[in-house]
């Protein structure tokens, strides 16, 4: 395959390995273990070229670099973690903002942007929460472990 071919393709599939949108950094990282010598400059190129041939979307960031994401996803929404600065995608969509458009208006599209932390950032689990406050332990009888 030829050289600029085999780029193309390692920064396609580590857009459409990740379950979620990534950023110049994150695809370079990603592709750069599936084809050598990759610089920025040429995940720049190969980014516009792509999106270009319809093959991926900008995801735009308010405030941030755009991310990347493969086309003709089913209509969703993002998530921007603050603390890691990762997108994540998320499902389902409160649906019609017909209400919110003023008067007159003629609404054509949306699009929701929710930020906070993610489960690593926020420091629990999704599953530690429904396991409701954790108690300090009272007991402090300390078990030797047991070795294998
Ligand atoms: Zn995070
Ligand atoms: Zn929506």
């Amino acid at each position: 395959m030829e050289r600029q071919t085999r780029q193309r393709e390692s920064i396609r599939r580590a857009i459409q390995d990740a379950d979620r949108p990534l950023s110049i950094s994150e695809i370079l990282a990603a592709a750069k273990g599936r084809v050598s010598g990759l610089g920025v400059a040429t995940v720049y190129r190969t980014l516009k070229s792509l999106v270009r041939d319809g093959l991926i979307v900008q995801v735009e960031m308010p405030g941030e670099p755009p991310r990347y994401e493969v086309a003709g996803k089913d209509h969703h929404h993002h998530f921007y973690c603050r603390g890691c600065d990762r997108v994540y995608e998320v499902e389902g969509c409160t649906g019609d903002f017909s209400w919110m458009t003023p008067r007159g208006f003629s609404l054509e599209g949306h699009d929701v942007m929710l930020f906070g932390r993610c489960s690593d950032c926020a420091g629990r689990r999704p599953a530690a929460r429904a396991s409701g406050p954790s108690r300090s332990r009272a007991s402090k009888t300390s078990r030797p472990r047991a070795g294998r």
